[in-house]
């Protein structure tokens, strides 16, 4: 027969959204491989669960990378099922990712979800690892902005880069480009022109800490022409007016940063006039 105490160890069940970084099992913080050794169910995209060694006992449940809401309503389940499962996502799951769809589902599913513990482990999202490799171009102020129209239609996209690009911030793009959204990099590197002058260094950062990393400086100029180049798993930065690069010996690729300090103000820089 079962017991009272049974049934409420039965049902106390948790889900962890948990960030997997860019790729590179070093950039996995200790806590996030802590919340997948304890998880008995886990979640996500099929690539991403591939990269994880799993131990007996765990199951893991793929799924296509279009369906986050059904994803992350599944997570719930189960986790009120009584089970403790890992949503894992790419990078940070707050970025652009897993995290959101979890809470999107949450707020408009059963109310008996609300008293789950719900636990978010953060990850090394794209745009840092970018930044690491490329110097530091982060080093002013910047913003992230996914350039996906799957969500949003392109207008808010393009009027969000409008008054990021006038105020003279770094710009990371997120979702750069993809089989269905071909030309949208390309206009917003168009768009970029009319704020920056066309020597502004533009990087490439593609798979990042991958064995098929790589790492592409151009200018604006440059980067409007090679936009086709990019692909899905490629981040986007545009620099600021003050972003510069330092030359180095020999066949190093050149540093790239943004100096902390600003002394000119943003209409001013971004228009080009001093
Ligand atoms: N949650 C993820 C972002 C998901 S959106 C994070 O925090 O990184 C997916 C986009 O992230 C890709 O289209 C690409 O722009 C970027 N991205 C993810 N991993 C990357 C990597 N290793 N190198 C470069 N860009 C990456």
């Amino acid at each position: 027969m079962e017991t009272g105490e049974e049934k409420t160890e039965a049902r106390t069940g948790s889900l962890t959204i948990v960030g997997l970084g860019p790729g590179p099992a070093q950039w996995l913080t200790p806590a996030a491989q802590a919340a997948i050794d304890a998880a008995g169910d886990l979640i996500g995209y099929g690539p991403y669960l591939d990269r994880i060694p799993t131990r007996d006992g765990q199951t893991k449940h793929a799924s296509d990378n279009r369906v986050e809401i059904d994803r992350a309503r599944h997570a719930l389940q189960l986790a009120a099922a009584g089970k403790n499962v890992a949503v894992v996502s790419g990078g940070d799951p707050g970025v652009f990712a897993m995290a959101a769809a979890v809470f999107e589902a949450l707020e408009a599913g059963d109310p008996a979800w609300l008293a789950l513990p719900i636990a978010i482990e953060p990850g090394v999202t794209a745009m840092l690892a970018a930044a690491a490799k490329a110097g530091a171009p982060l080093g002013g102020d910047f913003c992230a902005i996914s350039l996906s129209d799957n969500l949003k239609p392109w207008e808010v996209v393009t009027a969000r880069l409008d008054a990021v690009l006038a105020a003279d911030l770094v710009t990371c793009l997120y979702n750069p480009i993809s089989k269905a959204r071909p030309w949208q990099l390309r206009a917003a590197l168009e768009l970029a022109a009319g704020h920056r002058e066309p020597q502004t260094p533009v990087i490439f950062a593609r798979a990042v800490g991958r064995p098929d990393e790589a790492l592409r400086i151009l200018t604006l100029a440059e980067a409007i022409e090679a936009a086709a180049t990019a692909d899905m798993a490629t981040l986007v930065m545009i620099g600021a007016s003050s972003t510069r690069l330092i030359a180095r010996p020999g066949d190093d690729a050149p540093w790239v940063y943004t100096p902390r300090s600003v002394t000119k103000s943003p209409c001013a820089t971004s228009q080009g006039r001093t």
